[in-house]
């Protein structure tokens, strides 16, 4: 489909270089691919390994530690066009682009050391925990609290909705200390290995078909060495906020390569499914939508490309903006896309054989986290436009 020809204008040549040879992995796995892992209640190790091996998974960690150099519009791509192909990889949203960026940013020598090349080569994974029960939407409400205890630290919380701790060699854990326990938030960020003893998980039961699954955390006097800290414990929201944008730059990478791939599917079943004269692509009011999906998503993409850009240019500040809005489109796009795409197969669009009706949880997620889409609306309201609080 012509989504894939993006312009030498918006994208370099290197960067679509690297978007037709992932779109060329991700055909080689493709929709059965993950349809069958799912299946098995297995993960998708065989593509995260060659997806690893190739220098995707890396490419936005530093050359010095085994990366590729590149930044969020690369580990963007790569996460678009393994979608588009119907096998998306959760996990790059947290991995490499939440905790290998902040560990790159603000980690010490030894903790850039320790993770990075692991992180590069897929050969370690680290999960991030920022939700938490009574919290939510409201993270200012964070209550996980790491309180010093000689060269220690040692944690006590909750979080929920947790993606992929049981696969992932630690969890990147968002506390606030002792001092700073109450108020505004001033987050500190801990390294929890799996293991760690009081670090308790239980899997949440979701509706969702994916391999990779959320868990309820509990941390009940979780001691950690003194390097569990990623950062400053004052540096603030400055550092959090260093891997929050891009966790909302590829949960619209993950939204567009989804709603790339049931748009793919809708068009080539509306090109062939024939039931009065012509294919019932050529009715309008089976094309019409098919088209605007395809402009929403066009536009959410190149919103992405846009805070992708200002991201890597070290804009942080622009890139809230443009990032939020970003996964604002991209995820109301890719609602509204899967839920044409299923009307599009009529009552084929609800079987397991054509395995689209799956998509209409999935197409959900995008919608709800890591922020919703009230809380953007709320942000642009507040910071774009200047509009007066309710809360
Ligand atoms: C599949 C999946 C994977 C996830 N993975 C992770 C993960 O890896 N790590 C992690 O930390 N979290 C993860 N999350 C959690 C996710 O980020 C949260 O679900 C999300 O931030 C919303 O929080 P909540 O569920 O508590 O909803 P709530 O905050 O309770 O919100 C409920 C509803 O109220 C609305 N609302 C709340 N406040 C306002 C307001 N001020 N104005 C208007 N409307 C408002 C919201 O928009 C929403 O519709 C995941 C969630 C899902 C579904």
């Amino acid at each position: 489909m012509s989504t894939t020809m993006i312009s030498s204008v918006v994208e370099t040549e290197e960067q679509r270089a690297l978007r037709a040879a992932v779109a060329a992995l991700g055909k080689r796995y493709g929709r059965d691919y993950f349809t069958g892992v799912v299946a098995d209640g297995a993960h998708p190790d065989a593509l995260w390994a060659e997806a690893a091996e190739l220098g995707y998974l890396g490419v936005s960690i530093p050359e010095e530690y085994g990366g590729g150099g590149g930044g969020i519009a690369e580990l963007s791509i790569v996460l678009e066009e393994l979608g588009a192909a119907g096998s998306p990889l959760l996990m790059m949203v947290v991995s490499p682009a939440i905790c290998a960026t902040v560990i790159a940013r603000f980690g010490t020598d030894a903790q850039r050391r320790q993770w990075l090349p692991g992180l590069a080569d897929g050969s370690l994974t680290m999960a991030f925990g920022i939700t938490e029960p009574d919290a939510g939407s409201n993270s200012h409400r964070i209550t996980t609290t790491a309180r010093r205890d000689g060269d220690h630290w040692v944690l006590t919380g909750r979080k929920v909705f947790v993606s992929g701790v049981d696969i992932a060699d630690a969890t990147l854990i968002v506390g606030r200390t002792e001092d700073a326990r109450t108020g505004s938030l001033k987050p500190c960020l801990f390294i929890v290995p799996r293991e760690a003893p009081g670090f308790g998980r239980s899997r949440i039961d979701m509706e969702l078909q994916a391999p990779e699954k959320q868990f309820e955390l509990v941390l009940d006097d979780v001691r950690l060495p003194a390097d569990a800290l990623v950062g400053d414990e004052d540096a603030g929201l400055l550092q959090l906020f260093a891997g929050l944008n891009p966790e909302r730059i590829m949960t619209a990478a993950f939204a567009v390569g989804m709603a790339r791939y049931a748009l793919g599917r809708a068009v080539t079943y509306a090109k062939e499914r024939t039931v009065w004269k012509t294919p019932i692509g050529a009715h309008q009011a089976v094309a019409h939508p098919l088209a605007q999906a395809h402009i929403e998503i066009e536009l959410a993409r190149l919103m992405m490309r846009k805070a992708a850009a200002l991201y890597d240019a070290g804009d942080d500040m622009g890139a809230g903006e443009a990032a939020n809005m970003a996964k604002y489109a991209a995820a109301e796009a890719c609602v509204k896309t899967v839920d044409q795409a299923v009307h599009t197969l009529g009552g084929n669009g609800l079987t397991r054989e054509y395995g689209l009706a799956q998509l209409i949880v999935a197409s959900r997620v995008a919608r709800i986290a890591p922020v919703s889409r009230e809380m953007i609306l709320n942000f642009v309201s507040h910071q774009s436009l200047g509009l007066p609080k309710s809360y």
